[in-house]
């Protein structure tokens, strides 16, 4: 593999040759343009003036054309009109009547007889008063140009007259120094400096390169590389890696955190399951003692065995390997049989519960994860309000969306900790360890976030310290679902309405 920097530089190189060989190649054709109309000026001036010779002659009642045995039709220019005539440098050829050629100058008569002969051929392919026309005669290339004689005194039908191109392709030698010399120059300096300056770019990335590269495991992740003194392309790059270093970071962190609560939260159920064991196997323990410690071992298994559930459940879920299993869910039937359910818990808590309102809707979704989502939020609303308190339900429907609300005048939540009550682990009497006391994880309400999610939905907690929550679930309904009938009862006041 050829490095970019080589190749980068190799073809910025070979443009610069491109450009230089065509802008030759354009000034050299132009050059040789010009010359040739000059050429071209400079045989019609010749033309012209072998015209007026012979107009002034015929003017003058001079004789123009004598009888001539030696030319091959007999005919030929007189000698005074053929001196004057020879007086024009290059090739003058005059024709007659019957295409015969009456005179030509002295460089037509120094040609051989090949030469001429050529010479002739060409000229009488040529058009009167046309584009000039270039023959090659022997090693010279000629111009051409032919004017027609319309005097009719004379006997004369055309004039030729041509000029030698000479030099006009080759370019004068100051170009060719610039082209040969100072082209190649400027274009190996301009190489070296994109040779240097791409350098300076790859050096740069190279830095990148080891700056991520240094970043091997999750303790070095607080690291960010430097923008300094980087080109705003490298600076974009750097600053994306950076915020890709900080998600990770964070991560990282939760991963961390997840990892060091799971492993906590299993430790005491473990230390409690391992110390009822010991009770029950001791020889001393009394047989009513061993059940009881017998019975607190079972309970610990099943708090470990929730917890793995839902551990695993919200692996699943971070891992999208989880498939909501959608059927037709009458939500007002699920309501209502978790309303039963409160009820129970409620009596249990001496917390009233009410379900003020309902409506009549059916939605596409997962019964059991919707179940266990609204028993979350009803089990929550139980758990953290205390005696006489009151928890309301209720299950609204609208146009888009139908919310299911729970509304308690328990404990509550400060504000501080509204943004962290969906979080893994997260418990706001943690500190006071009361787990035994309330039996949660703090996983109930990431998993019912991850249910509503994964519906389409949200969860949404308004809440006040010690006036008591309210936790909002709304989730979206299809064409189908809108097509079912409208609410059953009118509320008499919405749970929703804080
Ligand atoms: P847990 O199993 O501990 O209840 P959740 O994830 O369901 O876990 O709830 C997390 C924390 O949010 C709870 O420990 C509690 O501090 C707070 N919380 C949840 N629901 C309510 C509520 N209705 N009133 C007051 N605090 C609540």
């Amino acid at each position: 593999m050829i490095p970019a920097r080589l190749k980068l530089t190799f073809v910025f190189a070979g443009a610069m040759i491109v450009t230089g060989a065509a802008l030759g190649v354009a000034v050299s054709a132009s050059r040789t343009a010009g010359a040739y109309s000059a050429i071209g000026r400079e045989a019609l001036a010749d033309a012209d003036l072998a015209m007026r010779i012979i107009d002034q002659a015929a003017s003058a009642h001079e004789q123009v054309m004598v009888r001539d045995s030696s030319s091959a039709n007999g005919i030929a220019l007189t000698r005074r009109v053929a001196e004057r005539l020879d007086v024009i440098p290059g090739y003058i050829v005059i024709v007659g009547r019957k295409a015969n050629v009456v005179f030509s100058s002295l460089d037509a008569r120094d040609l051989s007889d090949e030469d001429w002969a050529t010479l002739q051929h060409g000229i009488a392919d040529l058009p009167n008063d046309g584009p000039a026309g270039v023959i090659n005669v022997g090693q010279e290339r000629i111009l051409f140009v032919a004017h027609a004689i319309h005097d009719t005194t004379t006997q004369l039908t055309r004039v030729v007259a041509g000029v030698r191109v000479r030099g006009a392709q080759s370019l004068p030698p100051e170009l060719v120094t610039t082209i040969f010399a100072v082209v190649p120059l400027v274009i190996a300096l301009a190489s070296w400096g994109m040779w240097l300056m791409l350098g300076g770019t790859f050096r740069r990335i190279e830095q990148v390169r080891r700056g991520v590269a240094d970043i091997t495991d999750g303790r070095s992740l607080h690291r960010r590389l430097s923008d300094d003194e980087a080109s705003p392309e490298i600076a974009a790059l750097i600053n994306t890696l950076n915020s890709m270093i900080a998600r990770l970071e964070t991560s990282f962190a939760a991963l961390r955190r997840f990892t060091a609560d799971a492993s906590h939260e299993l430790k005491t159920p473990l230390a409690v399951l391992r110390a009822d064991v010991e009770r029950a196997m001791s020889v001393t323990t009394r047989k009513d003692e061993r059940l009881v410690a017998l019975e607190e071992a079972l309970h610990e298994t099943t708090r470990m065995a929730d917890l793995v559930e839902s551990l695993l459940t919200l692996a699943r879920a971070d891992e999208g390997r989880f498939d909501l299993y959608r059927e037709r869910v009458d939500v007002s039937a699920l309501t209502l049989e978790v309303y039963e359910t409160a009820l129970i818990l409620g009596e249990g808590a001496g917390v009233t519960v009410n379900l003020p309102f309902t409506a009549d809707v059916t939605i596409a979704g997962d019964r059991t994860r919707l179940r266990q989502l609204f028993l979350n939020l009803v089990t929550n609303a139980i758990k953290y309000t205390p005696r006489g308190g009151r928890v309301d339900i209720g299950l609204g429907r609208h146009p888009d969306n139908v919310t299911f609300a729970v509304r308690d005048t328990g404990a509550g939540i400060a504000a501080a900790d509204l943004p962290h009550v969906f979080e893994r682990f997260w418990r706001a009497d943690r500190a006071r360890s009361r787990t035994a006391e309330r039996g949660g994880f703090g996983l109930g309400l990431a998993i019912s976030q991850w249910i509503a999610q994964a519906h389409g939905g949200s969860l949404t907690v308004q809440s006040r310290l010690g006036k008591g929550s309210l936790f909002t679930l709304t989730l979206p309904l299809d064409a189908a679902d809108r097509a079912a009938q409208d609410d059953i009862e009118i509320p008499r006041e919405r749970v929703g309405d804080a």
